[in-house]
């Protein structure tokens, strides 16, 4: 059988056992576009049922979450924590808190982690976990109460040498905050390494709550750098303004670009003099409110109610809020507005025909498991910390991310380099992790 055939019979079975979660055959599907030429290079990789062990994660939790609302009564949401693959390390991967949160969706989290775990460089494993709950409107009491209801299931199965969580969508410091607490007292035990994302005064890491957004840009510079570009100068588009996309703005601003739209799931801002980031972090990050009451106070900006935020021009963008936000017809909305450089910040939010379109166009396209891995990459620097009691300072850490995203830049242009793919940011990604994660399943046996 050729290999291309070998790869299409797994991926049939990826597809019957797993009915039901398109976003996890997605992610399978883009893995395996780049599987079949790792294959015939190296036949060896398809013995011993290693992609088909690779496919199916190594423990699945799930479990109810009960907890009361502020009037009494009792809600109940459905928790998540996807083990997927450890050979690099424990499992590593945040928790995402969203009412589409379902099992497909967790697995394709956790997928994609264990290739841009391995991509980092780190010493970690692949994992994802999550709820339901929607925080959104919620009080901070009853983020309180759900966080500790859900860790009182979930700390039977993490650990600082088993899994150690971290956040995601939904889950910011407030959250980590109510879930280490509970886990500590649970456990009668102050087991730092356990979480990652935790405040700077109790075991956190600086950079950490930067790291996504800044990783991401340091990606872009380092993709402009291979065409003799900067950022300087460039008009950005980001997409969200969560955590990954306020702390891409902030270092894109830094680097010299100007990122003149970014939006939440009401509609987008367009601020052509620049996004006020100051403004911005008020509005998300100290009062939790909706993007619309930017153009409250900078007058000269405006609102757009839904639309695509892919309208507006750019050289280069990022999306950065959640799965499947840029379709085809966007990417060639962008194309047309003379988009050079494409990166995700967020997990897969690029559809397969919009990463096409970039393709033929000649734009340069890095997948989220490259250019959003500095979040992770810096959690594991957490857990480096934590382990030594140690505490590193901005700058130190800061130079360490920006290092790491350049060492994943390299990694991946060489691979694509190496399998005849110049240029191509999804494969090179996609076998350099693979290849890593591989070689160390066939070195701890049929596991
Ligand atoms: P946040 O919850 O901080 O922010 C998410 C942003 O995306 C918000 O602006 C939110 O708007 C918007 N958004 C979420 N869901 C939707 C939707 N269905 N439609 C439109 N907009 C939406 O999350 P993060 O910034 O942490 O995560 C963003 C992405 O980055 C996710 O894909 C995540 O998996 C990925 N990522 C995050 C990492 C991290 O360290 N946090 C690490 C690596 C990847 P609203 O508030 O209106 O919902």
């Amino acid at each position: 059988m050729s290999a291309r055939d070998q790869v299409a019979a797994i991926y049939q079975q990826v597809l019957q056992r797993n009915a039901g979660e398109p976003e996890f055959h997605q992610a399978a599907a883009e893995v395996f576009e780049s599987l079949h030429v790792v294959l015939e290079r190296y036949p060896h990789y398809a013995d011993g049922g290693l992609v088909e062990r690779l496919c199916e994660p190594e423990r699945q939790i799930i479990f109810r979450v009960p907890w009361v609302d502020d009037t009494g009564a009792v809600q109940v949401n459905r928790g998540f924590r996807v083990q997927y693959n450890s050979v690099l390390g424990p499992y590593k991967g945040g928790l995402r808190f969203h009412p589409s949160v379902n099992l497909g969706i967790v697995k394709f989290l956790g997928f994609e982690q264990i290739f841009k775990n391995a991509l980092s460089g780190l010493p970690i494993g692949g994992g994802k976990g999550g709820s339901d709950f929607d925080p959104k409107g919620r009080s901070d009491a009853e983020v309180m109460r759900f966080c500790q209801s859900f860790m009182t299931e979930l700390h039977r199965h993490i650990g600082e040498y088993t899994d150690v969580p971290a956040g995601d969508i939904g889950v910011g410091g407030r959250e980590i905050g109510y879930l280490f607490g509970q886990y500590k007292r649970l456990t009668n035990s102050y087991e730092s390494g356990v979480l990652t994302g935790k405040g700077l005064n109790w075991g956190g890491s600086q950079v950490r709550k930067e790291a996504t957004g800044y990783g991401a840009a340091y990606f872009v510079a380092e993709m402009l750098k291979t065409v003799k570009s900067s950022l300087d100068g460039k008009t950005v588009v980001v997409s969200g303004s969560g955590n990954v996309a306020i702390y891409a703005i902030e270092k894109i601003h830094q680097l010299g670009g100007i990122v003149v739209a970014c939006s939440d799931s009401s509609g987008y801002i367009v601020d052509p003099k620049g996004i006020d980031l100051e403004l911005l972090k008020d509005i998300k990050e100290s009062r939790r409110a909706r993007i619309c009451e930017y153009v409250e106070t900078a007058t000269h900006a405006t609102f757009t109610s839904g639309g695509s935020i892919w309208d507006v021009a750019c050289d280069v963008a990022i999306p950065a809020a959640t799965q499947n936000e840029l379709d085809e017809d966007a990417a060639i909305t962008l194309v047309k507005g003379g988009v050079v450089v494409v990166a995700e910040g967020a997990n897969m939010p690029t559809t397969p025909e919009a990463v096409q379109v970039f393709r033929d166009a000649g734009v340069a396209f890095a997948p989220g498991k490259a250019a959003n891995a500095g979040g992770v990459a810096t959690s594991a620097l957490e857990m480096q910390q934590n382990a030594s009691r140690d505490s590193w300072s901005f700058e130190y850490t800061d130079d360490r991310l920006a290092r790491i995203m350049t060492g994943i830049h390299g990694r991946v242009v060489e691979t694509a380099e190496d399998y005849g793919m110049p240029g191509d940011y999804v494969h090179g990604a996609n076998i350099a992790g693979f290849v890593k994660v591989a070689d160390a399943m066939i070195s701890l046996g049929v596991i």
